[in-house]
């Protein structure tokens, strides 16, 4: 008899269990794919990665980044400017199947754009070398 961990909590439960005593997961089903993030991607009816799919989630992931520049940057116009760039790459990132980072690139890019124009509006920036 072997443990293996349980990808779920993380606990060492018995290969001979057919389900995680912790927490229930079904640990049998898992060693009969010996892929646990193929088994993931099943247990969550996700399409499994393709190229395709990763460079979608880098997309978000891009986006994510760059909408967090935008926010944190004090100058209204190249704010406005990555915060579209963060948007668009958003809202191709959204069709990858992981798309955390792009739902978060997208709001937090939307609310960078706002506050670009705001701060443009108030006139209460620099800009300079
Ligand atoms: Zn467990």
């Amino acid at each position: 008899m072997a443990l293996i961990t349980c990808p779920e909590c993380e606990r060492d439960v018995s290969d001979q269990a057919e389900k995680c005593p912790n927490c229930g997961f079904p640990v049998q089903d898992m060693k009969q794919t010996r892929d646990p993030y193929e088994f993931a991607s099943d247990q969550f009816d996700t399409k499994p990665f393709s190229p395709e799919d990763e460079k979608l989630r880098n997309y978000g992931l891009y986006s994510f980044i760059l909408a967090i520049v935008s926010l944190f940057l004090p100058v209204p116009i190249v704010d406005a400017i990555i915060a579209v760039v963060a948007i668009v790459l958003a809202v191709k990132g959204l069709k990858a199947s992981r798309r955390g980072f792009a739902v978060a690139g997208l709001v937090i890019g939307i609310l960078a754009l706002i506050g670009a124009v705001t701060l443009y509006a108030s006139g209460d920036y620099y800009i300079g070398i």
